[in-house]
């Protein structure tokens, strides 16, 4: 029997429609996938480099983590140099979108350095960008002539053929030919074949005199820049990053800044390059930059300025330290670098802290846009281990510059005292006496008033709920029966007696052990923070410690503040009206008053104190409510700690 012919030809048709249609949207998903996986970054860079710079991504200056390791590539893969440049490609900074049928091939390739690889092989070495600068920058008139000349030095360590030959080519382009006094490259230890003799052999043919100078054995970013400024001839050194592009105009303000002030480092506005496309992205002006507890550089935004931005450089009280231009005999007078850093990290905010007590000035010129390739991870490996190797370069930052400070970072991070061992700072400490430099007190309330550290004009410890079982010490109790009601924390650090940890191991002594009464912040997946009371007794470290400001800011690491907020009644109700948010010094939002009478932690504005919402219920909950005179769930006790001596 069987089906008439008729209907099995029908069938067949259905079938092969089918089929045709499952592979069509199989191909279609295939393009969503890779452009989404391209485009995710875009998405995210345009929210400046800031955002960056807080998140999850790698800044100059702030090492993240590891990435893909090369496992599985192939010596032939990492010797490949697949420059294929397309002549429109990338233009005016544009995005590269990689065809889906070649995302098997551009994911290999990714992991090679971290970065869209084919994308940039698809890139001409010219290309053309934006003019990225605001008016009033446009208004300013140079004069190349009168400028100074600059080495420009970029070292490197295995950077792709196009990426590299792409941030010379914008230092030759875009830069007066004046000014350019030469491009010195310094290869730390790389061992890709096209950077050995097919780079030395096409860099002997370009316009700008452009020497090569080797370190064998890898040594990293420190050593390889002193051997490039050792070789400079320049009246000035702009260093650079390897993967960069600079735009139109962005070195005559470097210039000008340095003669205008010759004991000036100055960065240029570090734009961004996406790692995933290398799509060129302008970052706002009012970027700055300074560290956290633990040293890690971090970006701060000041208030956005109504109207146009000014062309004046707005100091900074740290560089990022991949870009920035400094006269030649000052960056020898004023230290170079600590030859005793190791391989990458630390160093930038060394050089910021010793310029700046020094005498000198750490600035970035909103006139100087440079784009840099910000990448999630790092590509290269760190021959004596990641931990090592920067604990290292941040131990000698702190042991030489931050003078008490260091004790703080010390006896709170990862940084601890194993790393002060075996440390020969002496010539360093030499160097700092020698140029007479001041202190880091100095340094954070002249350079930096907005600091999160520690200080001696705040409270720095833990904050307590104060329950009924709460066993307050005897001398704590003392104290407070003599202290009147004070809206001024700067009183607190003389109130409270430090908690020596060496002798008490926990604060049992404290408090009722068992009771979970320390305020901590609770960060999810999102990274959205939020305050709740938990156990303290095994965190001696940072997780649950705050610096209460003499303007009343109550801040963490990181520059994280407490704030209020009204609920808006047209959103879905919040689970708070407190919140923790990046400090920012124009809102009344985050100023608040601890008092000592009532031990009640108010909103200075609204008037509001901190609350505990229901301990038997939620003990997350962390409100401000209208304060009510004894009411417990009110009831905060500042524990100051130790930070001083180690
Ligand atoms: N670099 C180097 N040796 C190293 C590590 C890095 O020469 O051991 C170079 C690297 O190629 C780049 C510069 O130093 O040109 C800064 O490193 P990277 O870009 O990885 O740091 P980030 O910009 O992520 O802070
Ligand atoms: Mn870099």
């Amino acid at each position: 029997m069987g089906l008439p012919f008729r209907q099995i030809r029908k069938l067949w048709l259905l079938y092969l429609f089918l089929l045709f249609f499952a592979f069509f949207m199989f191909a279609l998903s295939i393009n969503i996938y890779v452009q989404s996986l391209q485009s995710s970054d875009l998405r995210k860079s345009q929210s400046g480099a800031l955002r960056r710079g807080r998140t999850t991504a790698t800044v100059v200056g702030h090492y993240v983590g590891f990435g893909s390791t090369h496992d599985n590539l192939t010596r032939e893969e990492l010797d490949e140099n697949a420059f294929n440049p397309v002549e429109t490609e990338g233009a005016m900074g544009a995005p590269v979108i990689i065809p889906a049928k070649d995302s098997i091939k551009m994911q290999r390739a990714y992991r090679i350095h971290s970065y869209n690889l084919m994308a940039s092989d698809r890139i001409p070495l010219n290309r053309t960008l934006r003019d990225y600068r605001i008016a009033s920058c446009l208004e300013v008139e140079y004069n190349p002539k009168e400028l100074p000349n600059t080495s420009v030095i970029i070292v490197f360590h295995n950077e792709a053929w196009s990426v590299l030959l792409r941030t010379i080519w914008s230092v030759i382009n875009r830069s007066p030919p004046e000014n350019l006094k030469e491009i010195i490259l310094v290869d730390d230890a790389s061992d890709r074949a096209f950077l050995m003799k097919p780079l030395e052999d096409y860099i002997a043919q370009l316009p700008v005199t452009t020497k090569i100078f080797r370190q064998t054995i890898r040594q990293g970013i420190v050593p390889a820049r002193l051997l490039g400024a050792a070789n400079a001839k320049g009246d000035v050194l702009t260093f650079l990053d390897a993967h960069c592009e600079c735009s139109q105009g962005w070195l005559e303000p470097l210039l000008a800044r340095i003669k205008e002030n010759r004991q000036t480092a100055i960065c240029p506005v570090i734009d961004i390059i996406s790692e995933d496309n290398f799509g060129y992205t302008k970052t706002l002006e009012n970027n700055w930059g300074a560290f956290n507890w633990v040293l890690n550089f971090k970006w701060y935004a000041s208030r956005p300025k109504e109207g146009s931005t000014p062309a004046t450089p707005i100091a900074t009280p740290s560089m990022a330290g991949g870009l920035f231009s400094i006269d030649r005999e000052y960056f020898y007078h004023v230290g170079a670098y600590d030859p005793l850093m190791k391989i990458w990290g630390g160093e930038n905010i060394e050089m910021s802290l010793r310029i700046w007590q020094c005498g000198g000035r750490v600035e970035i010129s909103p006139c100087s846009h440079v784009g840099h390739v910000f990448r999630k991870t790092t590509p290269y490996t760190f021959p004596n281990g990641v931990t090592q190797t920067l604990t290292n370069n941040v131990a000698r930052t702190a042991m030489v510059w931050m003078d008490k400070w260091q004790n703080f970072v010390f006896r709170y991070t990862e940084v601890n005292e194993t790393y002060l061992a075996g440390q020969d700072i002496s010539d360093r400490v030499a160097l700092r006496n020698r140029l007479k430099c001041k202190s880091f007190q100095w340094y954070l309330e002249n350079i930096w008033p907005s600091h999160c550290f520690p200080a001696d004009d705040r409270f720095f410890g833990k904050i307590l709920w104060l329950t009924n079982a709460t066993q307050l010490s005897i001398p704590y109790e003392r104290r407070l029966k003599h202290i009147a009601a004070s809206v001024n924390p700067t009183n607190l650090t003389d109130i409270f007696n430090e908690i020596d940890t060496s002798k008490t191991m926990d604060l049992a002594r404290y408090f009722a052990p068992g009771e979970e009464n320390c305020l901590r912040i609770n960060e999810d997946e999102k990274g959205i923070m939020s305050l709740y009371v938990s156990h303290c007794l095994f965190d001696p470290k940072l997780m649950s410690m705050f610096v209460m400001t003499p303007k009343g800011q109550i801040m963490r690491n990181e520059n994280r503040c407490f704030e209020y907020f009204e609920p808006s009644s047209t959103k879905i109700p919040k689970v708070s009206n407190v919140r923790i948010h990046t400090c920012v010094e124009w809102t009344d939002r985050q100023l608040w008053d601890y008092r000592l009478d009532t031990q009640q932690i108010i909103h200075r504005a609204s008037q509001k104190c901190l609350t505990l919402e229901d301990p038997k219920v939620n003990m997350n909950h962390i409100v401000a409510e209208p304060c009510v005179a004894n009411d417990r769930r009110q009831m905060w006790g500042l524990f100051s700690m130790p930070w001083r001596e180690l």
